[in-house]
């Protein structure tokens, strides 16, 4: 098992992704393996949070009570400097190409990625 980063999912201010040393395959959903090759213990990596973005969609109606405050707010697809590509929030001016850096802000509770110019 290899150590775990803390990332934003766990509070901490980063982005967390994992390298496969066998293939060099990058992904951002944490799994035990390697989903290109199946090689064991993919190497976690602090992400710089550079990207461009690759889709955006402004939400204009609050999914919770919790979110309300925050609508309309723009939920972006950022393909990242490292190779994978991530939800996250993002200022309500990006569009499809920009390239954007990661923050960090507080939504509906927690802190997440938010990504502008
Ligand atoms: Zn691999």
């Amino acid at each position: 098992m290899t150590d775990r980063i803390a990332d934003w999912t766990r509070g901490a201010e980063a982005i967390v992704y994992q390298s496969c040393g066998a293939c060099g395959n990058v992904q951002y959903f944490r799994r035990s393996f390697c989903a290109a090759c199946g090689a064991p213990d993919p190497l976690e990596k602090r992400a710089s949070g550079a990207g461009t973005v690759y889709a955006t969609s402004l939400v204009c109606r609050a999914a919770t009570p919790e979110t309300r405050a925050h609508v309309p707010y723009n939920i972006v697809l950022v393909d990242t400097v490292e190779g994978f590509r991530m939800m996250a929030h993002g200022a309500n001016d990006l569009s499809i190409g920009d390239s954007v850096t990661a923050s960090y802000r507080p939504f509906a509770g927690r802190l997440v990625p938010y990504f502008e110019k």
